[in-house]
């Protein structure tokens, strides 16, 4: 957990159009080699971005856990990393709600994300309910746990879990700094239950939920946030890239 991670999930957004910003993102990405950066555009983009890209890492926001087969509209792990990612997003509230997925399912996603050599980003996080109820942390460990595979090979290099309460994202509200940093303890010290001292400590926890140029700061510096998963301010290079300016 040395340089710190700042990943943009574009979501459901960009063009060829967006391009443009992904080259200013790289560009501006070669001066800044302290700091570990990311896009995560839409699959259509995912070839289109890496071959603009020299610097920055490209992945997918999400695949599907079989190798292939008869499944309309669907895209492997495989063809992701064949179009030039080099990571997966997993988990995210937005796939756990609107397309109704389960942890075991996620938990099949990642195995066949690793089996594609992909690297994986794990997103959990709690609603709102389960905050205001005193049980955010017992929420997000259990949901890690179960929505990770039985093998995580070399987890400390691979595997990056992305802590996004819900209620923070799009939300304009990011979590407190205290929030945050005691979930963010808490993922540690089960990170390093299950995987070991070594793999444990050197798997990166970032934070996702309304980060921004003006609290990024802040946030990055806090104790166990190795990063950063950026949504709507990643779809400008400038605003992006002042939020990498903030974690170096
Ligand atoms: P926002 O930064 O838009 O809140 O989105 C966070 C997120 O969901 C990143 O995956």
């Amino acid at each position: 957990a040395s340089r710190p991670f700042i990943v943009g999930n574009w979501k459901m957004h960009g063009t060829r159009a967006m391009l443009s910003e992904a080259r200013a993102i790289d560009r501006a990405a070669q001066r800044l080699m302290q700091v570990e950066i990311a896009l995560a555009p839409p699959f259509t983009l995912i070839h289109p971005v890496r071959r603009e890209a020299e610097q920055i890492g490209v992945g997918a926001q999400d695949c599907h856990p079989a190798d292939g087969g008869a499944h309309t509209g669907d895209i492997s792990a495989a063809m992701v990393a064949d179009a030039g990612a080099g990571f997966v997003i997993l988990g995210h509230s937005e796939r756990r709600e609107g397309h109704n997925e389960k942890d075991k399912l996620i938990a099949e996603k990642a195995a066949a994300a690793f089996d594609a050599g992909l690297k994986v980003i794990l997103c959990c996080g709690e609603p709102m309910e389960k905050r205001e109820a005193g049980k955010a942390v017992d929420h997000v460990l259990r949901q890690l746990k179960a929505s990770l595979p039985d093998n995580v090979p070399e987890a400390g290099e691979r595997l990056t879990v992305a802590y996004e309460p819900i209620w923070a994202i799009g939300s304009g509200e990011a979590a407190s700094i205290e929030d945050i940093v005691a979930m963010h303890s808490a993922i540690r010290e089960f990170l390093v239950k299950t995987f070991g001292e070594e793999d444990g400590t050197a798997i990166r926890i970032i934070y996702g939920g309304s980060v921004n140029p003006e609290n990024a700061a802040e946030i990055i510096a806090g104790d166990e946030v190795n990063g950063a998963l950026v949504g709507g301010a990643s779809l400008s290079a400038e605003s992006f890239m002042n939020i990498v300016l903030a974690a170096q």
